[in-house]
């Protein structure tokens, strides 16, 4: 049948072949490189299923019991395989029963209506109603249990379901109005069945790459900023985020606390490494304790060694919180393997206006290097000497640390 586009169906469904041809060898060879992200094969499997269901159902346009049973098999395990990898992506785990007991059920009422066919409005509401519980599942899924970092690709695609939802109610709507149908309508609706389905399909894999590229970009960037033992920013990463804040506050007193635990040497040696490693946690999840103020950076300077960067403060402020923070740690061992583990830190602090920040990190390093001479488990504090400093400190590019 000629659709009122000039296109008739057996051109939509080679087009439509094409296309699903071209997007499932596109995922699959993406997971090829992309070794270890899981739900990319498993959408790959979903767009090779949608594309063996087309071949199925336009084997035999007639709809032989065979190719519409192998057919709905196929969409039912795509949609199943699109929703467990939208799960899987999101990190939400999924029981398999759900979508198995929805497959098994919609198959049934399938063979059902071949042997015993309903009329053409029942028909289109139970497919509809299929589809739309399909679509609401992982519109749900991407709305309510995606994690903020794939926040875009998420409301990219819960829209391309929610479009499919009101395709689907709309044909629902028209079967329900028989007064409106019309054979160009139905001519219509046919050829819109295959450009939509065509269109979808297209609008789900770039939902799909924009979901898979903002877990690459999220998983890179954490490789890249935040240290894997502690959870806490690199150097660099504090850094980074230091200078602009630093910069859009000119003219205010910054703060840089810098920590190197006593002796750390003997806990390794004494506890091992692992000892070692689960003192520098217990240490972390000290320095959160300590009503750090919630501008604070914290982050692991190297080894065992921490900065703290409190913007807009004051030499005192900055002093008593380092004072506290010491005790802090001196009262909170760490347990490990039955034994705890006490341990101190020293602390050096520097203290500038308008500074630049790796000479307010060298002056902090001074301090430290006082605070260790000085006995250790104690604070030092020190003026960064460079108030007068001249504008170089001004502009972020400027301040950036050669390091
Ligand atoms: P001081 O009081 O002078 O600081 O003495 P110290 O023994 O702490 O000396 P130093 O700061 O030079 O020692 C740092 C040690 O920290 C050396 C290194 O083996 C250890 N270290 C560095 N990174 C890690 C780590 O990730 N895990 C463990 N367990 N040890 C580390
Ligand atoms: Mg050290
Ligand atoms: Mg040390």
């Amino acid at each position: 049948m000629d659709g009122v586009t000039g296109l008739d169906t057996h051109t939509l469904g080679i087009i439509g072949l094409a296309v699903g041809i071209a997007i499932a060898l596109s995922f699959s060879l993406t997971s090829v490189v992309l070794r270890g992200m899981a739900a990319l094969y498993v959408w790959a499997a979903a767009f090779w299923l949608l594309t063996g269901a087309g071949l199925a159902q336009g084997y035999d346009e007639n709809g032989s019991f065979l190719s519409v049973i192998v057919g709905s098999a196929l969409i039912a395990l795509a949609n199943a395989a699109m929703l467990v990898g939208i799960a899987m992506h999101l990190g939400q785990p999924l029981r398999l029963r759900w979508p198995v007991i929805v497959i098994g059920v919609f198959l049934a009422i399938q063979v059902a209506f071949l042997l015993w066919p309903p009329s053409q409005v029942v028909e289109t509401m139970v497919f509809g109603l299929k589809s739309i519980l399909w679509d609401s599942w992982m519109v749900y899924l991407l709305l309510v249990r995606a994690p903020r970092e794939l926040r875009m690709g998420s409301l990219f695609t819960a829209t391309v379901f929610i479009i499919d939802i009101f395709f689907y109610l709309s044909r629902g709507f028209i079967s329900l109005h028989p007064e409106i149908e019309s054979p160009e309508l139905a001519s219509l609706l046919t050829t819109s069945n295959y450009l939509f389905g065509i269109l979808c399909t297209f609008l789900l894999s770039t939902g799909f790459t924009l979901l898979l590229s903002q877990r690459l970009v999220h998983d890179l960037r954490q490789a890249a900023e935040v240290d894997g033992l502690t959870g806490l920013l690199n150097r660099t990463a504090l850094i980074n985020a230091a200078l602009p804040i630093l910069h859009a506050n000119r003219g205010h007193t910054h703060a840089v606390l810098l920590f190197d635990l006593d002796h750390f040497k003997a806990i390794n040696d004494r506890w091992g490494h692992a000892g070692g490693d689960a003192v520098l946690k217990h240490f972390t999840r000290t320095l959160r304790e300590g009503r750090l103020p919630a501008r604070a950076l914290v982050s692991r300077y190297g080894g065992e060694e921490f900065m703290i960067l409190v913007p807009c403060t004051s030499a005192n402020v900055a002093a008593a919180l380092a004072e506290s923070l010491r005790a802090l740690v001196e009262r909170s061992p760490a347990a490990y393997g039955g034994d705890e583990i006490r341990f101190t830190t020293s602390v050096g602090v520097a203290t500038g206006e308008n500074a630049h920040l790796q000479r307010l990190i060298d002056t902090a390093d001074d301090a430290l290097y006082q605070a260790k001479r000085a006995g250790r488990d104690r604070v030092a504090v020190m003026v960064s000497g460079e108030e007068a400093a001249p504008a170089e400190g001004d502009a972020p590019e400027a301040a950036g640390l050669a390091m």
